[in-house]
């Protein structure tokens, strides 16, 4: 970051971090600034003096930022009035600016960190159903507002228990594992995944009609068997969708728990008509009318479409 007085050009370049980089690295002190009070005649900084001229820096400063003995970095002030020189009162400014900077720098980045941990799921790595419900909201607003369509899908390992009760707990550990990461690297850009509990997943599709998440959600369901085994045994999956109707007078919170009800009810059905496949409600997709087949692969597809 850089902030610089009134009437200074910026000049926060790769090339003005590298000649920073190299003259802190050159100058190691731990706990105590490193001064130039005339850069451009320093010897020490002879290799960047065309850029410190360029740049009208005439002396510099470089204070690190210590929290709890760890360095953190460095704050770097550059003075472009010429012939400075640093006094008693900029040395005890900038002292203790650092400190209150290297904390504040330390706190932001601990939360940073805690709130990352709380939205993951330590199993698969995956965002958490309380991300997945944070987030699936401002879906909604922004599918409302900009008038989009949006779609959702509710995964569910098949027959998840009896992985576990035959091959062990770890072994059913990882295929939420294998799946988490399959699901992760095959969503396109803006899918927003979630391991939703258990053995089920959530995917949100913003800015696209239920039969195109569909047809995507079926590929996804096909690709499952072919990649994820239990000794020798195929996994596979079973999925529900649903896409936000329109709503008047609804609030987000109403229109996030019918999507989730409606796809559940369809993640039912699909584990009625005997698993391995995507139900939807054809009627309920607003431009491509859910009759659309699914993707032409030459094999039959097992996506079943409801007729309510
Ligand atoms: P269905 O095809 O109808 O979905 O049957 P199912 O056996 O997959 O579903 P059921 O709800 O009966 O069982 C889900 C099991 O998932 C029960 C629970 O012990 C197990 N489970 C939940 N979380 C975890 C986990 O983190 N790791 C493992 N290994 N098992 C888990
Ligand atoms: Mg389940
Ligand atoms: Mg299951």
């Amino acid at each position: 970051m850089e902030y610089c007085a009134n009437g200074v050009e910026p000049c926060l370049s790769q090339a003005t971090l590298e000649m920073l980089q190299t003259w802190v690295q050159e100058n190691p002190s731990f706990d105590s600034p490193t001064v130039s009070s005339a850069a451009q005649s320093d010897p020490g900084l002879v290799r960047f003096r065309e850029h410190l001229a360029k740049s009208q820096v005439h002396a510099l400063m470089a204070y690190p930022l210590i929290y709890r003995s760890t360095s953190l970095g460095w704050l770097v002030i550059q003075q472009c009035v010429p012939y400075y020189r640093w006094n008693e009162s900029d040395l005890t400014l900038f002292s203790v600016a650092c400190g209150h900077l290297a904390t504040a720098l330390e706190t932001l980045r601990s939360f940073t960190e805690l709130q990352a941990l709380a939205f993951k799921d330590s199993l698969t790595g995956l965002n958490n159903r309380h991300f997945l419900k944070e987030r699936l909201g401002v879906e909604i607003s922004n599918a409302q507002r900009l008038h989009y369509p949006l779609s959702l899908a509710i995964l569910d390992v098949d027959h998840f228990k009896r992985i576990n009760d035959t091959y062990g707990h770890p072994a059913g550990d990882t295929v939420l594992r294998k799946l988490g990461f399959l699901l992760r690297t095959n969503v396109r850009k803006g899918t927003a995944v979630a391991r939703w509990g258990g053995e089920e997943f959530l995917a949100v599709f913003p800015n696209m009609e239920l039969g195109v998440a569909a047809v995507i959600m079926d590929r996804f369901r096909e690709r499952v068997p072919q990649t994820i085994h239990v000794e020798g045994l195929a996994v596979t999956i079973s999925a529900g969708l649903a896409q936000v109707r329109s709503d008047p007078g609804a609030t987000v919170e109403q229109i996030q728990v019918r999507l989730l009800e409606e796809a559940d009810r369809n993640l039912y059905a699909a584990k009625r008509n005997g698993r391995n496949q995507v139900c939807w409600d054809a009627s309920a997709s607003s431009g491509l009318t859910g009759a659309a087949p699914f993707v032409d692969t030459g094999q039959p597809s097992r996506a079943v479409s409801l007729p309510f």
